[in-house]
């Protein structure tokens, strides 16, 4: 495993993190917290959590397991976050950090999250007078935390804008070998004002494992797609920490490897994917599911029906087959349970405001509105048949 300075946090850190946003919630929380022991025994020391994670199940793990590493407590990190529109006060921000610290088993988060910048507005209300920001330097004072840092979903350029604000001493950023040449801007101003870089979603949303056939460009000899996506992140001197979201001991397995190897993609590399991944590419739904956070009023399923979507450029589908695609969904997959459609929207633009890549939803949904009326027609045609 591999270490390095966190910006100036003083924190000296594993290139890969342990995401805890991936644990498999049919187990019991007993059996998930050994993942934890059995990461930090294979030299990872960042732990990444939030408040909902796997249906709010992945504090309560990690405290499981925090409290039966306590004997190492100096020796690794514990991350940890809250959304400024969850709490907009300081007062509100304090509580969170209280529940955080006694779910977490632990008397000090190391480093709590200004979580999800999703907008500028998102960043604004965190450090207004009395906001988030506020409170959270309360519990620092008091020792509830050691470092204000913040996640985000914004442009690169926007990301600047908070590097220069340096109210934060690290930025966490949704970038991986797919968006990079779109993110990096963000990466690049961060690592050169000297704070720390994490990067999150290094598989785009696990788009890369489902499809390794299609990122083989990504690939050096000896590794898979999946590998070289890891990779990326991992051996980049700009990102200190890659978060990897584990499930199975497999899982950090890998990543130990990928990171005991992490030889830097070269400029060839570089070249190789920038003419390989077409803007179609860089704007695919990685399921994140943040464009749901705040629920269409016409319930259409956005984050649904922009995977669905995915498939037609993935598999280069023609509108015959994402007819067929979308019957599916409809009746077995992503889309069963939809109480709107895609032509039910109304273009109101809130979805694609709060999308972390930056999506044309309402165009994509107007594509999936036509594929939807094409199916009907195929059902109808049958039925007359
Ligand atoms: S743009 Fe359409 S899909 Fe998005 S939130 Fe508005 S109505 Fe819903
Ligand atoms: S549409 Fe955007 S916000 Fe929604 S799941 Fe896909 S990538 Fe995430």
């Amino acid at each position: 495993m591999n270490y390095s300075e966190y910006g100036k946090t003083g924190a000296n850190v594993s290139s890969v993190g342990f995401g805890g946003m991936q644990f498999n919630t049919k187990l019991a929380n007993e059996k998930n917290a050994e993942l934890l022991r059995y990461a930090f025994d294979k030299g990872i020391n960042y732990f990444d959590t939030a408040p909902g994670y796997c249906e709010d199940k992945s504090e309560d793990i990690f405290g499981i397991a925090l409290k039966q590493m306590a004997a190492d407590r100096e020796k690794f990190y514990v991350s940890t976050k809250g959304m400024p529109v969850d709490f907009d006060t300081a007062n509100k921000a304090i509580g969170a950090v209280d529940k955080s610290l006694k779910r977490l088993n632990i008397d000090c988060i190391d480093f709590y999250h200004v979580w999800c910048i999703r907008d500028m507005k998102h960043y604004e209300l965190a450090m207004k007078k009395g906001g988030q920001y506020d409170g959270l330097l309360k519990c620092k004072e008091q020792g509830k935390i050691k470092h204000i840092v913040t996640s985000t979903h914004l442009r690169g350029e926007d990301i600047c804008r908070i590097v220069e604000d340096n109210k934060v001493e690290a930025i966490l950023m949704g970038v991986n070998v797919l968006n990079f040449l779109y993110r990096w801007q963000g990466v690049e101003a961060t690592y050169n004002a000297g704070m720390g870089v994490v990067a999150m979603n290094p598989l785009s949303g696990g788009l890369i494992p489902r499809h390794e056939d299609k990122f083989a460009f990504l690939a050096a000899a000896g590794e898979t797609p999946t590998e070289a996506a890891l990779r990326f992140c991992i051996s980049a001197p700009q990102i200190n920490i890659t978060l990897v979201g584990f499930t199975t001991t497999e899982h950090i397995d890998m990543a130990c490897k990928v990171a005991e190897n992490a030889r830097p993609f070269t400029a060839d590399d570089i070249e190789r994917i920038r003419k390989n991944v077409s803007k179609n590419m860089d704007a695919v739904c990685t399921g994140c599911g943040y464009c749901m956070v705040e629920m269409c009023t016409k319930n259409i399923p956005v984050a649904g029906y922009m995977q669905v979507y995915n498939e037609k450029f993935l598999d280069e589908k023609s509108a015959d087959q994402m007819a067929d695609v979308m019957n599916h969904h409809f009746n077995w997959g992503i889309l069963v349970d939809r109480k709107g459609a895609a032509a039910d929207c109304i273009e109101c633009e809130k979805c694609e405001k709060a999308c972390t890549q930056h999506l044309n939803i309402i165009s994509r949904l107007k594509e999936l509105a036509d594929w939807e009326k094409l199916l009907e027609e195929k059902n109808r045609q049958k039925e007359q048949a």
